[in-house]
């Protein structure tokens, strides 16, 4: 275990499982025959078509939107017709209004797609509208508006930003190789943030289990001494953004506060990337890098993927399933979410798919809690996840809140490291889930 580098209080070292993926360079997967791509992907008011069916739409063309701040437009990842809006499963869980285009592999351009110039030639505000009109969400998972995270209230002052390179999820490579294949556009996308901020100082903050990248970066930010490369510690949740606060800048995110509450905010790889291509060549977020991994799959990969393709057809482009299915996920082990079926389309966040066998999807049955204390021990955010859990478990949520249940990151590691494999982070989620919704109706 390699305890050089920053890092941050808690935290665990589950395996890595990265060997079968990192060292494969990005594949682009065909045009599918059909996307579906849901109507909300990010977190607040999902958009509205601006389609219709038997529309004939074109790629980075506005299909969905939305007049509510929070909110990001949705655009077209294909050229072909539409042939349904209508209600169907995404990788959330949920059913979400969604547009069905059957596509023509033609992947004509739409006529709004068109290179905004350079940066130092457009203004904060204009590089936010680009941002916003881009439809770029967070890439690693959340989902928030990129451009609301960029309008901080003017009571909060901004003096860092840092792109989280950290990708501590075990299984996934898809940042991994995106830093080692498109260091100049993260370079782009990271100064086009800092002037978007008014900030004079940015971090690519990169775990010490990838050295290729942290050597790429570091010779790509020579030509750009405004930002630096931290070398963290491998542990996750190194990439929980107050963990990579804390590790980068020893500042701590107050509870119940935001990273803009400390001067910082925090940006993915993928995220600047998507920045980089709306400025550059005018093309909205409709593609994304995709790790297809874990023991079920044949042939594990990194894909560059259009945004609607399924789940199904990018597995088929991997081999198929190589043993029965167990368990399939959005996202990594640690924080991402287990689906029901296959025809669930890649969306803005989809970092990865794990692909796991009957032996790895088994959950060893709960026991009862034996006050080890490991989980409180081990937690980053400093939490008593039995405690939480234990009042979530017996509908007395008030009392979870005042634990703390909101700081909670959903990280994982509380359950990961319990010996009596209790539900903490579940039952966590499921008392901020109640905590939220009553905040919500008062
Ligand atoms: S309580 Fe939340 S933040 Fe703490 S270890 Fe468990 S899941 Fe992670
Ligand atoms: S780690 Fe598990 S067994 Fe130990 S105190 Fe926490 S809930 Fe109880």
């Amino acid at each position: 275990m390699n305890k050089v580098g920053l890092t941050f209080k808690g935290g665990i070292h589950p395996p890595h499982h990265k060997t079968h993926t990192e060292n494969k360079a990005i594949e682009v997967t065909p045009v599918p025959k059909e996307v579906v791509i849901p109507l909300a992907q990010h977190i607040g008011a999902p958009c509205e078509p601006v389609v219709k069916v038997g529309d004939y739409v074109k790629v980075g063309q506005l299909i969905g939107e939305s007049k509510a701040f929070v909110s990001s437009p949705i655009h077209s990842s294909v050229s072909g017709t539409v042939k349904k809006i209508e209600k169907r499963p995404s990788p959330g869980g949920a059913r979400v209004n969604s547009i069905v285009i059957t596509t023509d592999g033609e992947q004509a351009i739409h006529e709004s797609v068109a290179s905004k110039g350079k940066l130092e030639d457009l203004t904060a505000d204009e590089i936010k509208n680009i941002i916003k009109n881009s439809g770029v969400t967070g890439m690693g998972g959340a989902g928030f508006p990129t451009h609301v995270k960029l309008s901080p209230p003017a009571d909060k002052k901004i003096d860092l930003l840092i792109i989280n390179g950290a990708e501590c999820e075990p299984f996934l490579t898809s940042d991994h190789r995106v830093m080692l294949e498109m260091p100049e556009k993260i370079i782009n996308g990271t100064r086009a943030v800092m002037k978007a901020l008014s900030v004079d100082k940015a971090v690519i903050g990169i775990e010490n289990n990838k050295p290729d990248a942290i050597k790429v970066i570091k010779e790509a930010v020579k030509e750009a001494p405004e930002i630096t490369v931290a070398e963290l510690q491998t542990k996750y949740p190194q990439g929980g953004e107050k963990s990579l606060i804390y590790a980068v800048s020893k500042k701590e995110v107050p509870s119940g506060g935001l990273p803009m509450d400390v001067g910082v905010v925090v940006q993915n790889i993928g995220t600047v990337v998507a920045i980089s291509n709306a400025i550059e060549t005018g093309m909205p977020l409709i593609e994304r890098v995709v790790t297809v991994t874990g023991s079920a799959v044949r042939e594990p990969k990194n894909l560059l993927v259009k945004i609607g393709t399924s789940f199904k057809d990018v597995i088929e482009y991997c081999g198929g399933y190589s043993e029965e299915l167990g368990k399939l996920i959005n996202g990594g082990p640690m924080m991402g979410i287990a689906q029901y079926t296959d025809e669930v389309p890649i969306i803005k966040g989809t970092s990865g798919i794990l692909v796991l066998n009957k032996k790895d999807a088994v959950r060893p049955d709960p026991t009862n809690c034996i006050r080890c204390a490991k989980c409180i021990v081990y937690c980053p955010c400093g939490l008593q996840p039995l405690i939480i859990s234990k009042n979530s478990l017996m509908g007395r949520f008030e009392e979870a809140e005042r634990y703390n249940a909101l700081d909670c990151i959903e990280c994982g590691v509380c359950s990961f490291v319990c010996p009596s494999k209790r539900p903490l982070v579940d039952s966590i989620r499921m008392a901020k889930k109640e905590i939220i919704e009553k905040r919500k109706k008062s």
